[in-house]
């Protein structure tokens, strides 16, 4: 299991508020669209007009951390609580519990997602010192019906093939297992990552040469993007850059681009991605 760490730098999603965590929080995404996988839910939380996030996003591929386990997230607040969270957690579970979002986009195994989920949550539950009865999901909390797979019988029984609450104790069963049967590492590996795309989906190849949509690439690393009309100028963090206008997006060279923001460039083969690390 390897972790990417692709912290938030969005303030309205990532309050940098210190948190005692005492439970982990299972949700589903919800979006079964194709490509709503783990990078594109991780880019949404850090738009500057979203104010929601999760401490982790699971797909079929890869898990994101986008904030550390002592920090709040904004993933279970609601207007009333069920009396369990208030005893068993805290007036307000966002101040005391770890989120993990679980993707189910069209072009994801669900079944892998799955295996990861299971992995996260036993390797969380052992470094915290906690077994299974410290899992939550959405629903116990707030009664919101997340995540659906766990909770509503015909999701549960498209997505898992039997009823939701057989779903729901077989997850628990599966990290039960996953924490007394393999060995857990005192720490997980993470891979500190800043933004991650897919060419083929996001950004372009333009005579060989790489070029990424600009505003995706600078509101997911938390910089700031100018356009002034009048000279049809693009500025990233105060500096122009020069760019190729594609139907209204602006794309500028990835080399060019990441150099502005301080990044380094890598090219992740297999899975076709432009990774920028720190
Ligand atoms: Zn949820």
């Amino acid at each position: 299991m390897k972790i990417t760490e692709m912290l938030l730098t969005n303030v309205n999603s990532r309050p940098k508020k210190k948190i005692v965590p005492k439970g982990v929080v299972i949700h589903w995404t919800a979006n079964e669209g194709s490509g709503a996988n783990a990078v594109a839910n991780r880019n949404y939380f850090n738009r500057p007009t979203t104010v929601a996030s999760a401490h982790y996003i699971v797909d079929d591929k890869q898990i994101i951390r986008c904030l550390p386990e002592d920090e709040m997230g904004y993933h279970v607040g609601a207007q009333t609580y069920s009396q369990a969270a208030l005893n068993k957690l805290s007036t307000y579970p966002n101040n005391c519990t770890i989120g993990i979002e679980m993707c189910v986009n069209a072009d994801g195994s669900f079944a892998k997602m799955y295996e990861q989920t299971v992995a996260l949550a036993a390797d969380i539950l052992k470094r915290h010192g906690w077994g299974v009865e410290h899992l939550w999901r959405h629903y116990d909390i707030t009664g919101k019906n997340c995540p659906a797979f766990f909770v509503v019988n015909t999701t549960a029984q498209t997505y898992t093939g039997m009823p939701a609450k057989d779903a729901w104790a077989k997850f628990q069963q599966d990290v039960h297992r996953f924490l007394t049967v393999y060995p857990q590492k005192p720490q997980p590996d993470v891979d500190k990552c800043a933004v991650e795309l897919t060419l083929t989906s996001t950004g372009k190849l333009i005579n060989d040469v790489s070029y990424v949509p600009i505003r995706m690439i600078v509101e997911a690393v938390g910089g700031a993007v100018e356009w002034e009309p009048s000279t049809q100028k693009v500025t990233v963090n105060g500096q122009e850059v020069s760019y190729v206008n594609d139907q209204g997006t602006a794309f500028a060279k990835t080399r060019e681009l990441a150099a502005l923001l301080g990044l380094q460039v890598e090219w992740d083969e297999p899975r076709k991605a432009v990774v920028l690390k720190k």
